[in-house]
Protein backbone atom coordinates (compact mmCIF):
# COMPACT_ATOMS: atom_id res chain seq x y z
CA UNK A 1 0.00 0.00 0.00
CA UNK A 2 1.69 3.30 -0.85
CA UNK A 3 1.73 5.72 2.20
CA UNK A 4 -0.80 8.07 0.21
CA UNK A 5 -3.47 5.81 0.92
CA UNK A 6 -2.42 4.85 4.34
CA UNK A 7 -3.17 8.82 5.22
CA UNK A 8 -6.50 8.67 3.51
CA UNK A 9 -7.29 5.36 5.39
CA UNK A 10 -6.11 7.12 8.94
CA UNK A 11 -8.65 10.11 7.61
CA UNK A 12 -10.97 7.73 7.18
CA UNK A 13 -11.03 5.94 10.15
CA UNK A 14 -10.71 8.96 12.46
CA UNK A 15 -13.40 10.63 10.44
CA UNK A 16 -16.40 7.45 11.16
CA UNK A 17 -14.89 7.72 15.26
CA UNK A 18 -16.17 11.62 14.77
CA UNK A 19 -12.93 13.33 14.47
CA UNK A 20 -9.92 13.30 12.04
CA UNK A 21 -10.89 16.62 9.95
CA UNK A 22 -7.52 17.94 8.10
CA UNK A 23 -8.04 21.97 8.44
CA UNK A 24 -5.84 23.52 5.95
CA UNK A 25 -5.17 27.40 6.59
CA UNK A 26 -3.37 29.48 4.31
CA UNK A 27 -2.61 33.17 4.24
CA UNK A 28 0.65 35.34 2.89
CA UNK A 29 3.07 35.63 5.67
CA UNK A 30 1.81 38.05 7.98
CA UNK A 31 -1.51 37.61 7.48
CA UNK A 32 -2.60 36.12 10.65
CA UNK A 33 -2.83 32.46 10.28
CA UNK A 34 -0.09 31.86 13.76
CA UNK A 35 -2.30 34.81 15.72
CA UNK A 36 -5.92 33.00 14.23
CA UNK A 37 -4.83 29.47 15.29
CA UNK A 38 -3.55 29.49 18.20
CA UNK A 39 -7.00 31.86 19.67
CA UNK A 40 -8.78 28.50 17.62
CA UNK A 41 -6.74 26.05 19.54
CA UNK A 42 -7.36 27.53 22.76
CA UNK A 43 -11.07 27.81 22.31
CA UNK A 44 -12.20 24.20 20.33
CA UNK A 45 -11.84 21.28 22.36
CA UNK A 46 -10.20 18.26 20.81
CA UNK A 47 -8.28 20.32 17.65
CA UNK A 48 -4.48 19.59 17.47
CA UNK A 49 -1.88 21.25 15.42
CA UNK A 50 0.57 19.63 13.17
CA UNK A 51 3.86 20.61 13.63
CA UNK A 52 5.91 20.65 10.05
CA UNK A 53 9.36 20.59 9.58
CA UNK A 54 11.78 23.33 7.77
CA UNK A 55 14.76 24.01 7.05
CA UNK A 56 14.60 27.82 8.01
CA UNK A 57 16.14 29.03 11.17
CA UNK A 58 14.54 29.30 14.35
CA UNK A 59 12.88 33.00 14.88
CA UNK A 60 13.63 34.35 18.72
CA UNK A 61 11.30 32.50 20.83
CA UNK A 62 10.23 29.80 18.59
CA UNK A 63 10.70 26.57 20.04
CA UNK A 64 11.79 23.63 18.12
CA UNK A 65 8.76 20.70 18.55
CA UNK A 66 6.37 23.53 19.40
CA UNK A 67 6.36 25.67 16.26
CA UNK A 68 8.83 23.93 14.30
CA UNK A 69 10.68 21.11 13.99
CA UNK A 70 13.97 23.06 12.70
CA UNK A 71 16.22 20.41 10.97
CA UNK A 72 18.73 20.53 8.60
CA UNK A 73 18.49 20.15 5.25
CA UNK A 74 20.04 16.94 4.67
CA UNK A 75 18.09 15.80 7.56
CA UNK A 76 14.75 17.26 5.55
CA UNK A 77 15.63 15.31 1.93
CA UNK A 78 16.28 12.16 3.99
CA UNK A 79 12.45 11.95 5.24
CA UNK A 80 11.66 13.17 2.12
CA UNK A 81 13.14 10.73 0.47
CA UNK A 82 11.72 8.00 2.55
CA UNK A 83 7.79 9.78 1.80
CA UNK A 84 7.91 10.86 5.36
CA UNK A 85 5.89 14.05 4.05
CA UNK A 86 2.56 14.31 3.71
CA UNK A 87 3.24 17.49 1.36
CA UNK A 88 6.26 19.61 1.06
CA UNK A 89 7.26 22.75 -0.60
CA UNK A 90 9.49 25.45 -0.74
CA UNK A 91 8.56 28.77 0.44
CA UNK A 92 10.28 31.87 0.48
CA UNK A 93 13.77 30.00 -0.15
CA UNK A 94 13.17 27.51 2.43
CA UNK A 95 11.32 24.21 3.18
CA UNK A 96 8.70 23.34 4.62
CA UNK A 97 6.76 19.97 5.27
CA UNK A 98 4.08 17.91 6.44
CA UNK A 99 5.17 15.22 8.46
CA UNK A 100 2.84 11.96 7.97
CA UNK A 101 3.98 10.43 11.36
CA UNK A 102 3.02 13.90 12.81
CA UNK A 103 -1.00 14.20 11.51
CA UNK A 104 -1.31 10.55 11.69
CA UNK A 105 -0.39 11.05 16.05
CA UNK A 106 -2.81 14.05 16.01
CA UNK A 107 -5.58 11.97 14.72
CA UNK A 108 -4.79 8.66 16.74
CA UNK A 109 -5.64 11.08 19.62
CA UNK A 110 -9.18 11.54 18.24
CA UNK A 111 -8.30 15.20 17.32
CA UNK A 112 -9.11 17.25 14.18
CA UNK A 113 -5.52 18.78 12.72
CA UNK A 114 -5.28 22.27 11.46
CA UNK A 115 -1.92 22.16 9.22
CA UNK A 116 -0.50 25.75 8.82
CA UNK A 117 1.01 25.60 5.21
CA UNK A 118 1.28 27.75 2.15
CA UNK A 119 -0.92 27.72 -0.92
CA UNK A 120 0.91 24.96 -2.80
CA UNK A 121 1.19 22.28 0.14
CA UNK A 122 -2.84 23.10 0.45
CA UNK A 123 -3.40 22.18 -2.94
CA UNK A 124 -1.33 18.66 -2.68
CA UNK A 125 -2.77 18.00 0.78
CA UNK A 126 -6.45 18.69 -1.09
CA UNK A 127 -5.65 16.49 -3.99
CA UNK A 128 -4.48 13.63 -1.89
CA UNK A 129 -6.61 13.71 1.32
CA UNK A 130 -10.71 13.28 1.27
CA UNK A 131 -13.01 15.73 2.63
CA UNK A 132 -10.46 18.36 3.62
CA UNK A 133 -11.81 21.58 5.11
CA UNK A 134 -9.21 24.64 3.94
CA UNK A 135 -9.38 28.16 4.89
CA UNK A 136 -7.30 31.38 3.59
CA UNK A 137 -7.28 34.67 6.00
CA UNK A 138 -6.92 37.67 4.11
CA UNK A 139 -5.63 40.84 5.11
CA UNK A 140 -7.35 43.60 4.94
CA UNK A 141 -5.00 44.97 2.55
CA UNK A 142 -1.31 45.07 1.11
CA UNK A 143 -0.49 47.91 3.09
CA UNK A 144 -2.08 46.64 6.81
CA UNK A 145 -0.16 43.42 5.35
CA UNK A 146 3.49 45.36 5.37
CA UNK A 147 3.06 47.13 8.58
CA UNK A 148 1.85 43.98 10.72
CA UNK A 149 4.87 41.51 9.01
CA UNK A 150 7.37 44.55 9.72
CA UNK A 151 5.90 45.47 12.69
CA UNK A 152 6.76 41.20 14.02
CA UNK A 153 10.30 42.13 13.20
CA UNK A 154 11.00 38.60 12.35
CA UNK A 155 12.63 38.77 9.25
CA UNK A 156 15.62 40.79 7.82
CA UNK A 157 15.03 43.20 5.18
CA UNK A 158 15.48 41.25 2.27
CA UNK A 159 13.29 38.47 3.67
CA UNK A 160 10.59 40.87 4.19
CA UNK A 161 10.98 42.25 0.68
CA UNK A 162 10.89 38.04 -1.09
CA UNK A 163 7.86 37.79 1.14
CA UNK A 164 5.89 40.77 0.81
CA UNK A 165 6.47 39.85 -3.42
CA UNK A 166 5.24 36.78 -3.07
CA UNK A 167 1.91 37.93 -1.49
CA UNK A 168 0.12 38.62 -4.02
CA UNK A 169 0.33 35.30 -5.82
CA UNK A 170 -0.16 33.61 -2.86
CA UNK A 171 -3.46 35.92 -2.33
CA UNK A 172 -4.49 35.16 -5.86
CA UNK A 173 -4.92 31.70 -5.29
CA UNK A 174 -8.08 31.94 -2.66
CA UNK A 175 -10.07 30.55 -5.19
CA UNK A 176 -8.54 27.37 -4.11
CA UNK A 177 -9.94 27.22 -0.90
CA UNK A 178 -13.27 26.83 0.78
CA UNK A 179 -13.60 29.22 2.95
CA UNK A 180 -11.92 33.19 3.29
CA UNK A 181 -11.30 34.93 6.48
CA UNK A 182 -11.16 38.73 6.74
CA UNK A 183 -8.32 39.22 9.19
CA UNK A 184 -9.54 42.86 10.03
CA UNK A 185 -10.28 42.50 13.99
CA UNK A 186 -8.40 39.29 15.52
CA UNK A 187 -11.25 38.34 17.72
CA UNK A 188 -13.42 38.62 15.36
CA UNK A 189 -11.35 37.30 12.46
CA UNK A 190 -10.54 33.93 15.07
CA UNK A 191 -14.58 33.85 15.92
CA UNK A 192 -15.33 33.23 12.59
CA UNK A 193 -12.09 30.60 11.65
CA UNK A 194 -13.56 28.96 15.03
CA UNK A 195 -17.24 28.47 13.47
CA UNK A 196 -15.83 26.95 10.64
CA UNK A 197 -15.01 24.32 12.54
CA UNK A 198 -18.08 23.77 14.61
CA UNK A 199 -19.91 24.05 11.38
CA UNK A 200 -18.21 21.44 10.09
CA UNK A 201 -18.21 19.28 12.58
CA UNK A 202 -21.86 19.07 12.20
CA UNK A 203 -22.37 18.48 8.64
CA UNK A 204 -24.29 15.54 7.62
CA UNK A 205 -21.62 13.06 6.18
CA UNK A 206 -19.64 13.50 9.43
CA UNK A 207 -22.26 12.67 11.63
CA UNK A 208 -23.19 9.47 10.75
CA UNK A 209 -21.94 7.65 13.56
CA UNK A 210 -23.40 9.56 16.26
CA UNK A 211 -26.67 9.28 13.90
CA UNK A 212 -26.40 5.61 13.65
CA UNK A 213 -26.04 5.42 17.48
CA UNK A 214 -29.01 7.74 18.66
CA UNK A 215 -31.31 5.37 16.07
CA UNK A 216 -30.11 2.46 18.09
CA UNK A 217 -31.99 4.17 21.29
CA UNK A 218 -35.18 3.97 19.14
CA UNK A 219 -37.93 1.30 19.06
CA UNK A 220 -37.50 -0.67 15.73
CA UNK A 221 -41.58 -0.64 14.97
CA UNK A 222 -44.43 1.52 14.98
CA UNK A 223 -46.40 -1.23 16.96
CA UNK A 224 -43.10 -1.59 19.10
CA UNK A 225 -43.69 2.57 19.80
CA UNK A 226 -46.83 2.33 20.72
CA UNK A 227 -46.46 -0.48 23.38
CA UNK A 228 -43.94 1.62 24.86
CA UNK A 229 -45.85 4.92 25.16
CA UNK A 230 -48.90 3.70 26.54
P1 LIG B 1 1.42 34.62 9.85
O1 LIG B 1 1.43 33.48 10.83
O2 LIG B 1 0.34 34.48 8.81
O3 LIG B 1 2.75 34.89 9.20
P2 LIG B 1 1.10 36.26 12.23
O4 LIG B 1 -0.01 35.58 12.94
O5 LIG B 1 2.48 36.06 12.75
O6 LIG B 1 1.04 35.96 10.66
O7 LIG B 1 0.74 37.81 12.20
C1 LIG B 1 1.68 38.75 11.71
C2 LIG B 1 1.76 39.93 12.67
O8 LIG B 1 0.53 40.64 12.64
C3 LIG B 1 1.99 39.52 14.11
O9 LIG B 1 2.86 40.44 14.73
C4 LIG B 1 0.59 39.57 14.73
O10 LIG B 1 0.63 39.88 16.10
C5 LIG B 1 -0.06 40.68 13.92
N1 LIG B 1 -1.50 40.48 13.71
C6 LIG B 1 -2.12 39.37 13.29
N2 LIG B 1 -3.45 39.57 13.18
C7 LIG B 1 -3.67 40.85 13.54
C8 LIG B 1 -4.86 41.66 13.64
N3 LIG B 1 -6.06 41.19 13.32
N4 LIG B 1 -4.72 42.93 14.04
C9 LIG B 1 -3.49 43.43 14.35
N5 LIG B 1 -2.35 42.72 14.29
C10 LIG B 1 -2.43 41.44 13.89
P1 LIG C 1 7.16 31.00 8.26
O1 LIG C 1 8.60 30.95 7.83
O2 LIG C 1 6.61 32.40 8.26
O3 LIG C 1 6.92 30.26 9.54
O4 LIG C 1 6.32 30.22 7.16
C1 LIG C 1 6.44 30.55 5.81
C2 LIG C 1 5.37 29.87 5.00
O5 LIG C 1 5.57 28.45 5.04
C3 LIG C 1 3.95 30.11 5.52
O6 LIG C 1 3.11 30.31 4.38
C4 LIG C 1 3.62 28.82 6.19
O7 LIG C 1 2.24 28.54 6.22
C5 LIG C 1 4.34 27.84 5.30
N1 LIG C 1 4.50 26.54 5.93
C6 LIG C 1 4.74 26.24 7.23
N2 LIG C 1 4.79 24.91 7.40
C7 LIG C 1 4.54 24.36 6.20
C8 LIG C 1 4.46 23.01 5.73
O8 LIG C 1 4.59 22.04 6.46
N3 LIG C 1 4.22 22.84 4.41
C9 LIG C 1 4.07 23.88 3.54
N4 LIG C 1 3.82 23.61 2.27
N5 LIG C 1 4.15 25.16 3.95
C10 LIG C 1 4.39 25.39 5.25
Amino acid sequence: MSSEAGITVVNGEAVRAGRGMLIIVSAPSGGGKGTLIRRALQKVNNLGYSVSWTTRSPRPGEQNGRDYYFVSPEAFEEMRAHDGFLEWARVHGNFYGTSRAEVERVMAEGRDVVLEIDVQGAALVREHVKNTVSVFILPPSFDVLRARLAGRKSEVPSDLTLRLLNSRSEVERYRDFDYVVLNDEADRAAKELVSIVYAERARRERQTALVRRVLETFPESSSETKQICI
